[in-house]
């Protein structure tokens, strides 16, 4: 049981580690010169080549400025999941330069980006990643116990983000009694439990029937119209695209053209 809690950390929290540094300030960075007053991501010549030599971005830079709605889209393999990884720190560019929340990822140490995913950016996946041995309550407490946050702290800051996506009634339920569409906003409630100024989706609609997809889309609106975090949502799908109010069409690894 431990090995396969130990396994399943890993899988659900890649952004999880134990360190913690100072966040820098924007003007310590030298990306180039901001079109938004507050950007939160600046990127810049983005390039990333695997070790097989598929060259997954190719010169991409975007601006995204605090408490906007983005929706990376694009044909699959386009490059959306690789920008994402990127954008939360879980993966670095072999040219370019990313400043996410005033932290130049593209230089930053271990400790710097332990730092960053445990603090600055919350990730939603695709699959959910809960752990099947603990409640939706306590998947959702998680991340702020692995920080070493005393559980009653914790507890009734988890119970009232469950609250946000609609399942304060769910919150002793595990995930196999959960439907697809309630394990995906329990994954929601347990990304934003540390207040992330960023919050990233990887087509998180895409295990998803159309009704439960039209939930979780609702909710995401929500989260960004009530300003909560930045949120960019990677997705094929046109349908989710279409919620969010700027959208980045990625080609071949590159920003095809972008719309409001
Ligand atoms: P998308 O999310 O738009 O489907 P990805 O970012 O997953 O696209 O992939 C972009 C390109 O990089 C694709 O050609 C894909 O096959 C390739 N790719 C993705 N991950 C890896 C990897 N770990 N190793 C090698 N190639 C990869």
């Amino acid at each position: 049981m431990r090995e396969f809690r130990q396994a399943g950390f890993s899988a659900a929290f890649p952004h999880l580690r134990a360190d913690q540094y100072q966040l820098r300030t924007l003007e310590q960075t030298q990306v180039r010169k901001p079109h938004s007053p507050n950007p939160l991501i600046q990127a810049c010549s983005l390039t990333r080549r695997y070790p097989n030599g598929v060259a997954a971005l190719e010169e991409v830079s975007l601006e995204v400025a605090a408490n906007e709605f983005v929706a990376i889209t694009g044909p699959s393999g386009c490059g959306k999941s690789t920008l994402l990884h990127l954008l939360g720190g879980l993966d670095s560019p072999d040219s370019g330069e990313l400043t996410v929340g005033g932290l130049p990822l593209h230089s930053a140490g271990d400790k710097e980006l332990t730092h960053f995913r445990r603090h600055v950016v919350g990730i939603v996946f695709q699959f959910f990643h809960l752990l099947p041995t603990m409640t939706a309550l306590e998947n959702v407490m998680l991340p702020r116990l692995l920080h070493g946050e005393p559980p009653r702290e914790v507890r009734p800051h988890a119970a009232s983000m469950l609250e946000l996506v609609g399942l304060a009634d769910r919150a002793g339920h595990f995930p196999h009694q959960l439907s697809g569409g309630q394990m995906q906003r329990t994954a929601i409630a347990r990304a934003l439990v540390h207040s992330p100024a960023l919050l990233l989706a990887d087509e998180p609609t895409g295990n998803l029937d159309s009704a439960s997809a039209t939930q979780v889309l609702e909710l995401l609106r929500k989260i960004a119209s009530e300003g909560r975090t930045t949120l960019v949502v990677v997705t094929h799908s046109a349908e989710v695209a279409a919620m969010a109010p700027r959208r980045i069409r990625m080609q071949d690894g590159r920003v095809a053209d972008e719309s409001t």
